[in-house]
């Protein structure tokens, strides 16, 4: 038998997936929404699936794995039907396992509804003892059992059996839902995770990311509002507000990390927008030094606008090997202790006899960043000085951003020096919080800020709350 080494203790953890959504006059939306699922692959890398509808039945295909492995030709043309859903799943409820891959499918009489989900909801135990027939395991199956047991219960259509089902769910839930002839996009009323509304001359296209209608040739209409619906179907696009207005929370870490650089958020690009955030880095906390080197391929865009702004060259002194997957037929002990450079290698050519300034945008757990630093040095750089575009990352995510085991996170219960100590730099400086909003480029409050300000926008499940309180 073959043994593997979970690389993922290496990677970054997941945002929760991706989502989209198509209304079309053409009979192949599933491979429309092929493509705009590989757009948002860097949202969920574990599992794929789109659901079709030609009008008349209902079709979902989904697998373990990559966009490009679940689908091919075959499969594709097999989905008929111009209004389609799809899903890119990183798990942050339920284990990584083929049940809990999405779209999610549930039997209405001969109708049916498919639904994606991008979030974490909060309140499922209570949601759980709701559900009436069958089993839910996670959050999005509960969801599309309550949206399904309302309609059948009450004889309403998608839209209306939404509008009174969906303020019961609490926490963070953005969502691509189907039936045979409608498709509905929705943000919950804080609006943590993103979607967006495009146009193409066939139809209309909804996406947690600008980039998706890019690739597709949609052109943006609008991001949705934070607690906006959006029912689409041969009559156009009706918008509805379901939820009494709050103040908008968007993720903080979408500007961060989650969101692809070429995106726009909030009508900001976010490569400008992490430029920005490691500029202002570079005023709050400058130091004296050679390079800039970036943690690819994270750190890039923040180590450029660093450098930029303090006038020390930028310099590509860690390579990334970009063909790494999520696990690894386990080396030797000797070599599974040089994990990082699986992924990661410094080259002493850039980095001997130099004053190193490494940049990343923020460090969850550590250990890959303490493995790099050890990298850095070995290749004969003087000093290591850290610079992180964003605050310490100290509670954890309750809204879809797996955070794992959360006496993981190395800022809880750690100041700064232990952190450096730790990690084994010269220097270390976070982005402060103020700073990093207004590098967004977006005015006014309306970020969730949690995992960085222990201020949580809803109720959370306080025993984890209480466990980071403890260390802190
Ligand atoms: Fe995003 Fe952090 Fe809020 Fe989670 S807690 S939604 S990662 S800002
Ligand atoms: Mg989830």
């Amino acid at each position: 038998m073959e043994a593997h080494l979970d690389l993922s203790s290496l990677s970054r953890p997941g945002e929760a997936c991706g989502v989209f959504g198509i209304f079309t006059t053409e009979a192949d939306a599933a491979h429309t929404t092929y493509f705009g699922l590989f757009a948002l692959q860097h949202r969920g890398q574990e599992s794929a699936g789109i659901a079709v509808s030609d009008g008349d039945t209902l079709t979902v295909y989904k697998d373990m794995g990559l966009v490009a492995q679940v689908f091919n030709e075959t499969t594709l043309t097999a989905l008929s039907g111009g209004i389609a859903i799809g899903h890119t799943r990183y798990s942050t409820t339920g284990s990584s396992v083929w049940e809990n891959s999405q779209p999610v499918y549930r039997q209405i009489g001969d109708n049916g509804i498919a639904l994606a989900h991008n979030g974490n909801l909060t309140n499922t135990t209570t949601l759980a003892a709701l559900v009436q027939n069958g089993s839910a395991t996670t959050d999005s199956e509960l969801m599309t059992a309550l949206i399904a047991e309302r309609m059948d219960d009450h004889r309403e259509d998608l839209g209306t059996a939404l509008a009174s089902v969906l303020p019961r769910f609490e926490g963070a839930y953005t969502l691509t839902i189907l039936d045979r002839n409608h498709l509905v996009g929705v943000r919950d009323p804080y609006g943590f995770r993103p979607l967006c509304l495009g146009t193409t001359d066939h139809g209309w296209v909804l996406a947690s990311e600008t980039a998706a209608l890019d690739l597709v040739g949609a052109r943006l209409v609008r991001e949705l509002a934070p607690g906006e619906m959006v029912i689409i179907d041969d009559d156009g696009v009706t918008s509805v507000h379901p939820f009494p207005a709050v103040q908008e929370r968007l993720c903080l870490f979408e500007f961060v990390y989650f969101a692809r650089p070429d995106s726009m958020l909030r009508g900001q690009n976010i490569h400008r927008a992490r430029r920005r955030m490691g500029a202002t880095l570079a005023e709050q906390a400058p130091v004296e030094a050679d390079v800039v080197v970036p943690v690819p391929e994270s750190g890039i865009p923040a180590a450029q606008g660093f450098a930029e702004a303090a006038g020390i060259r930028y310099t590509d002194g860690l390579v990334k090997n970009r063909y790494v997957g999520r696990t690894f037929i386990q080396p030797a002990q000797a070599l599974r202790d040089r994990g990082v450079r699986l992924k990661l290698n410094a080259m002493p050519a850039e980095l001997e006899g130099k004053r190193v300034i490494l940049v990343d945008d923020s460090i969850i757990r550590g250990s890959t960043t303490r493995q790099l630093i050890h990298l850095v040095r070995e290749a004969g750089a003087t000093e290591v000085h850290l610079r992180i575009s964003s605050p310490p990352y100290r509670w954890p995510c309750f809204y879809g951003m797996d955070t794992g085991d959360r006496s993981t996170l190395l800022a809880a219960g750690r100041d700064v020096d232990e952190i450096a100590a730790f990690l084994d730099v010269d220097t270390l400086a976070y982005l402060e919080l103020d700073r990093l909003l207004e590098a967004t480029g977006v005015d006014g409050a309306g970020f969730c800020t949690a995992c960085l300000s222990g201020s949580y926008p809803t109720e959370v499940p306080l025993t984890d709350v209480k466990l980071v309180l403890e260390r802190a």
